[in-house]
């Protein structure tokens, strides 16, 4: 409607006449064919630019996944503050850099694999607890993490980034497997039986108790229950049947990125499908790269990065965001996708200044109103002001959170005096206590009364200034005994 330059509604009554109910929903992405449709409509003479809808996207869901070979699970670590969740990845990386080999030297690039003892298999662990970019991704839909481990540290129990955190998995209804690592179990005096049963309480079926969800013991600083911790996730592993392409394009994640000296701009690529290798040309939301050099977490160079793997990819022009989808096509297919994924973005950006223009002119036009709507209080009240023969009156601007309550208020106050002394609503109505309100109320010389609704820090200091009075409260009968109070002030002094 923005760029149609016609009001929402005038547009969905167009939809509706066309017959695009299905598609009016605020998130529905038009065709263009229904695009087109729409903008004839309001007179505009369209053209389609198919070069332009032109985007790259990660290879269509293979159509046996069962062929496919099997691929590391992706694990991340979640608990609570101080729940050991930095010093147990910090153990497990060390386990990743086989020992005495020359240059083993372990770097943080956002994900490190552990070998599972005994076996070819790996594991590989996204190593920044609560992941910056696990968030990002999990808003866009995209599922990274095949298994959740919950460390839960002995000595405290469950805390509340704990209850978070199994709110999230409890929301994914099971889709995303859970092991709980009670860690801390080195410590004198620790119970972990306690800590169980606040697990299952809190609704953790824990396999001690009949549930399916694993618990295992550990020592991030010992090291102690690492070794079982490794072969749950690798068993767990196993009975999700994690299979992806292991060649063709390219689908991933960038989960960290930064500028590196003499490497430029490097970005941490977790491959999800298909294979990465130097030369190949990938997109990451609007930064493209022609892959130069891939290395591991222990920063050894990889010539061909797998699913479940993650590697610093350099050669990027810009630098990607932590989050970004990364996909890959041949050179020129890039270049246009990210031409276009470019201008989309301007489009996106230019539509958000005509919304930011639209609400200061709309801003604009509302402080004016009120600048009137005082104004014209002021006159009516100037015009009333030679009342001074009758009995004194506290005069009173009623605001109310709804009419109805307005209306009781107004009910409340009215009759409270005598016939020296009165109260007289001159207006009530609705909202928040404006400024208007407040100098509708000094030009009556008059005092605010709001029930049940704000009055915003400013307009109190507006108040203040002006020596206006401000009753406030949620409770009718207080703002009755305050307003009799004043009433009571009016009447002339008896010594
Ligand atoms: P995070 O905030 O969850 O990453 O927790 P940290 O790994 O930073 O650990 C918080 C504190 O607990 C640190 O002082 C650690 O030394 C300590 N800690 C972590 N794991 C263990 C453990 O297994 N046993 C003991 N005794 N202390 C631990």
């Amino acid at each position: 409607s923005q760029l149609l330059d016609v009001r929402l509604t005038t547009l969905q009554r167009a939809m509706r006449r066309a017959g695009m109910e299905d598609q009016m929903s605020y998130d529905y992405v038009l065709t263009a064919d229904y695009a087109v449709l729409l903008a004839e409509e309001f007179g505009r003479n369209p053209i389609v630019d198919d070069e332009l809808a032109f985007n790259l996207y990660p290879p269509p869901p293979h159509p046996d996944p069962s062929s496919l070979p099997i691929r590391p699970p992706v694990v991340t670590i979640m608990g609570h503050v101080d729940h050991g969740k930095t010093t147990l990845l910090d153990t497990l990386r060390s386990t990743s850099v086989a020992k005495g080999e020359a240059g083993g030297i372990t770097q943080h690039i956002g994900a490190f694999s552990v070998p599972v003892p005994g076996t070819k298999d790996t594991i590989t662990f996204l190593d920044t607890p609560g992941h910056a970019a696990f968030s990002a991704m999990r808003a866009r839909g995209a599922r990274v993490t095949d298994i959740v481990v919950l460390v839960v540290a002995a000595d405290d129990g469950i805390m509340p980034q704990t209850r978070e955190v199994i709110g999230l998995i409890q929301k994914e209804k099971g889709n995303i497997p859970v092991v709980v690592a009670i860690n801390k179990v080195d410590k004198p005096g620790v119970d972990v039986d306690a800590v169980q049963k606040a697990l299952l309480a809190a609704d953790v079926q824990l396999e001690e108790f009949g549930g399916d969800i694993p618990s295992v013991q550990v020592s991030g600083l010992t090291g102690k229950g690492l070794p079982t911790l490794v072969e749950t996730l690798s068993a767990m592993a196993e009975m999700q049947e994690l299979r992806a392409e292991g060649d063709g394009p390219v689908h991933g994640y960038v989960l960290e990125s930064q500028m590196q000296k003499g490497l430029g701009a490097v970005a941490t690529v977790l491959v999800l499908r298909g294979c990465l290798k130097p030369g190949s040309h990938i997109l990451a939301g609007l930064s493209q790269s022609k892959i130069r050099v891939m290395s591991d977490s222990t920063g050894k160079v990889v010539k061909a990065a797998y699913p479940g793997m993650a590697v610093t990819v350099s050669g990027w022009k810009t630098l990607p965001n932590a989050g970004d989808e990364v996909v890959q096509g041949s050179e020129s297919d890039v270049k246009k996708a990210l031409a276009n994924r470019v201008r989309q973005a301007e489009i996106e950006a230019s539509l958000k200044d005509v919304e930011a223009i639209n609400k200061a002119r709309r801003e604009e036009r509302e402080r004016r109103e009120e600048e009137e709507a005082a104004a014209e209080a002021e006159e009516a009240a100037r015009e009333q002001r030679p009342v001074e023969t009758g009995p004194k009156e506290l005069k009173l601007v009623v605001k109310a959170d709804v009419s109805g309550s307005a209306e009781a208020v107004v009910g409340a106050i009215h009759g409270i005096g005598n016939e020296v002394a009165t109260s007289r609503v001159i207006s009530s109505s609705v909202g928040d206590v404006s400024e208007s309100d407040v100098m509708m109320a000094k030009a009556a010389g008059g005092t605010v009364v709001a029930f049940s609704v704000k009055v915003p820090k400013p307009i109190e200091a507006i108040a203040i200034q002006n020596q206006v009075p401000i009753c406030s409260s949620g409770i009718i009968y207080r703002l009755v005994d305050d307003i009799t109070a004043r009433v009571v002030d009016l009447l002339p002094k008896i010594y």
